[in-house]
């Protein structure tokens, strides 16, 4: 196997083409705008700066956030510094990143739509605009929204997720996340070098379009965001559920998928950008090494078993009550009266908390927090304070 096609240059296929490329194999990556502002909030947490140190290290513009404020559906705000910086970029900018150190490592790009990748044969035919090419093997890194392999299923409604933002011409320093009443999804606002990101997010088929608008004009205005100049976008996202992620085919004899296409997303935050690099990085190494079929298990031990235990708890954070009051809501109460909890919610904005330690972590703190819920809340009487427990621990 020594000619490798990879249908989109977003981070999944970049990095997996760089790696690839690096190791002899050639390598040639397909895409309909190459480096592009595609929709999104551009934010990279720690995970994927601690992996890709050249994200922070390079000279291109980006935004370093430390601080982060939530706001709850009925108006509540906790503002923190997260314990590590979040690092946003435009994406046009880490898109350029990315193939830019694809093409050094020998990678070929080709502006182009793939319209058509057949795999029955021993060699794949890719109808690349008006040209039919082969391949030896094809990675479909194409994003969430892409019926290329026959050999697998397009993710349905129930895996996506609805976003509506802008792209806002305005400085800001704070990253802001709000939640609104039993809804599935969030509103954002994240800095950029020079403009702000603006969205709201959705399960697909939740909320009428017109709605997630009005949500987000409410947003913008609340908030006060400048909109002189604002560029409106639209996209879609892959929220997977847990039996997607367990049992969705990812791979095949002369194909494989990485990045949104492989559905290799936080289904609760929406992250997507470390996933996708990381994705692509174990393809590539699963092929350098001649083991293609671990792909799956490798993307397992690395990150989609958490994912997995994130969409099964997903509905009951954004739809959960606790103490009477929406599980989101709780949340930013505690943040402002929890030292022991804002600990925890800035180590998990800052994407250096896992969720299946995070149960744990939650847990064995959970009589410290009720301490501090309890005396900021209801005064420090014994009898509140052992109700609350138990309410947490149920
Ligand atoms: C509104 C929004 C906000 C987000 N915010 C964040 C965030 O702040 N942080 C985060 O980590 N994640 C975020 N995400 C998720 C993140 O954008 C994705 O997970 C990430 O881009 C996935 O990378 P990828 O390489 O798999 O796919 P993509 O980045 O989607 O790249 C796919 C590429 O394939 C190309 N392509 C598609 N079809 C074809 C075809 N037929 N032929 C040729 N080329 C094709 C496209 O042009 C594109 O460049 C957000 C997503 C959205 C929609």
């Amino acid at each position: 196997m020594k000619d490798i096609a990879i249908v989109g240059g977003g981070p999944a296929g970049s990095l997996c083409g760089e790696r690839l490329a690096s190791h002899g194999y050639n390598v040639t990556i397909y895409d309909e705008h190459l480096a592009w502002e595609k929709p999104c909030g551009g934010g990279l947490t720690h995970k994927a700066i601690a992996a890709y140190p050249f994200l922070l290290d390079g000279s291109q513009p980006k935004r370093i956030v430390r601080t982060a404020e939530l706001i709850s559906g009925n108006g509540h705000r906790a503002r923190f510094d997260m314990s590590h910086p979040i690092v946003i970029y435009a994406r046009k900018v880490l898109n350029g990143l990315l193939l830019d150190r694809a093409t050094a490592a020998g990678c070929t790009t080709v502006r182009t739509r793939v319209t058509s990748v057949a795999t029955d044969r021993d060699r794949v035919r890719l109808t690349a605009g008006s040209e039919e090419r082969a391949s030896d093997f094809v990675v479909v890194a194409a994003g969430a929204r892409n019926q290329l392999l026959p050999e697998t299923t397009a993710l349905t409604a129930r895996d996506l997720e609805v976003t509506l933002g802008y792209f806002v011409p305005t400085e800001e320093d704070i990253l802001k996340v709000k939640f609104l009443k039993e809804f599935e999804g969030y509103l954002w606002s994240f800095p950029r070098a020079d403009h702000l990101s603006v969205g709201i997010c959705a399960k697909m088929g939740q909320s009428p379009t017109q709605q997630l608008r009005r949500h987000l004009d409410e947003f913008v205005s609340e908030e006060n965001i400048p909109m002189n100049g604002a560029q409106f976008y639209s996209h879609v996202l892959p929220s997977p559920q847990a039996q997607t992620i367990r049992g969705r085919r990812i791979v095949g004899k002369n194909w494989a998928m990485a990045g949104d296409a492989a559905a290799c997303v936080d289904p609760i935050t929406g992250e997507g950008l470390y996933y996708a690099l990381r994705s692509g990085e174990l393809l590539a190494q699963a092929l350098i090494e001649g083991q293609l079929q671990s792909y799956p298990e490798r993307l397992r031990a690395a990150f989609s078993a958490d994912l997995e235990f994130a969409a099964s708890i997903a509905k009951k954070i954004f739809r959960g009550t606790f103490l009477g009051g929406a599980i989101t809501t709780r949340m930013v109460q505690l943040l402002n009266c929890s030292p022991t909890f804002r600990d925890l919610i800035r180590d998990v904005f800052s994407g250096s908390q896992d969720y299946r330690t995070l149960k744990q972590r939650l847990f064995s703190q959970v009589g410290t927090t009720v301490l501090e819920f309890a005396r900021s809340f209801f005064g420090a009487g014994p009898a509140a304070i052992r109700s609350q427990r138990r309410e947490i621990q149920s």
